[in-house]
């Protein structure tokens, strides 16, 4: 079967697309034939490799995916063949400490599909048949692919670590991303004001008609701070919701209320910052770390998704092969919302230089 792969770390280059076995279920894990998946940042830090990091080459990358269960092992009973479903890509052992608890995102083995495992940029991928859920009616097939990691991330960010409560004013920086996008989108259902912040008037419009209260474009962080003290009549937000890392961590401590929240799932900019140390004692704030979701917040996420008929932000379809594509679009940070690959077509660009092209076409079947 078709797969995108990797032989090695790399730059863009590295990116294959190449011929691999067809996955076998182990006894309780289940096959889903790819219908469509979706990118994220993790793929990049995947594909460039990082200290401990250990890889099986050939390895194939890819993270979120929708499909068809075409295979089941011995033991599953959760899902059968045919059965339309989403993947949770997040992976934990079920017997540490931590599992336990119920905090599967914080399990002492966790791995994530496409980390850990082979990816699901391929036609067929074996996970556990437990991380197998029900595909929402009313998505399309680009947008089930889209929603897994993206919203599963802001759901726990928001709802389970920062507790964001109706009424409050939450702050999301870089606003065109995928798990921005997912807060946005949560954070209006959930009752709360929305201030987002980009660099690009675009992303800025689009985030309007997606019911941003207050959008803010900066040159500089001190932007920022400007923007939202006025907003706010000096007061701050109650919640900073934070992908971005090291360019805009200063910039928290000065925006966020006494008393508030700072949420962060990301470094894009890098991992190092300082803390303010007499700001975060005097003004009493929380600094709340998060890493993906557990299964009871991937099930409420899904379950206020399809109560509310949310739908994630589709930017672009490409074919697998167009991978390189795909993926250079997503380090340029052009995209609003997520790239999404269709692993059945399979248009090799292996020869194509320009990695600025916008996809040939849109998938009709994928977006409609
Ligand atoms: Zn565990």
């Amino acid at each position: 079967m078709n797969a995108a792969l990797i032989f090695h770390h790399g730059e863009l280059d590295c990116l294959t697309l190449g011929d691999v076995p067809e996955p076998k279920p182990a006894a309780t894990e289940a096959v889903i034939a790819v219908r469509a998946a979706a990118l994220n940042h993790l793929d990049i830090w995947v594909r460039k490799g990082r200290p401990g990091l250990q890889l099986k080459f050939p390895h194939v990358l890819g993270s979120d995916a929708t499909g068809t269960v075409s295979a089941v092992g011995d033991h599953v009973q959760s899902v059968k063949v045919g059965d339309e479903v989403i993947l949770n890509p997040g992976l934990s052992c079920g017997q540490c400490e931590y599992c336990r608890r119920g905090e599967h995102s914080e399990c002492t083995a966790f791995g994530i599909v496409g980390l850990s495992r082979a990816g699901t940029f391929a036609e067929s991928v074996a996970v556990p048949a437990a991380n197998l859920y029900p595909k929402p009616e009313h998505l399309s097939i680009a947008e089930a692919a889209a929603l897994p990691l993206a919203y599963l991330t802001a759901w726990r960010m928001l709802m389970t670590r920062a507790k964001l409560i109706a009424g409050e004013t939450v702050l999301i920086h870089g606003i065109g991303g995928g798990v921005a996008l997912a807060a946005l989108e949560l954070a209006k259902l959930a009752g709360a004001k929305v201030i987002v912040t980009s660099s690009s008037d675009a992303k800025l419009e689009r985030a309007k008609k997606l019911r941003a209260d207050h959008t803010v474009n900066y040159r500089g962080v001190s932007d920022i701070e400007t923007a939202v003290r006025d907003l706010t009549g000096g007061r701050g937000v109650d919640i900073v919701f934070d992908t971005v890392g090291a360019a805009t961590w200063a910039v928290n401590f000065l925006v966020v209320r006494k008393g508030g929240r700072i949420v962060l799932c990301g470094v894009t900019t890098g991992p190092k910052a300082e803390v303010n140390i007499a700001a975060l004692y005097w003004n009493q704030l929380t600094i709340l770390g998060s890493t993906m979701g557990s299964h009871e917040d991937f099930r409420r996420m899904l379950q206020a998704v399809t109560a509310a008929k949310l739908h994630p932000v589709v930017d672009s379809v490409f074919a697998l092969g167009e991978i390189k594509d795909a993926m250079a679009k997503m380090e340029h940070g052009d995209q609003f919302g997520k790239i999404v690959l269709n692993p059945h077509a399979v248009a090799d660009t292996r020869h194509h230089t320009s990695h600025h092209r916008q996809p040939r076409e849109q998938i009709p079947e994928l977006v409609a």
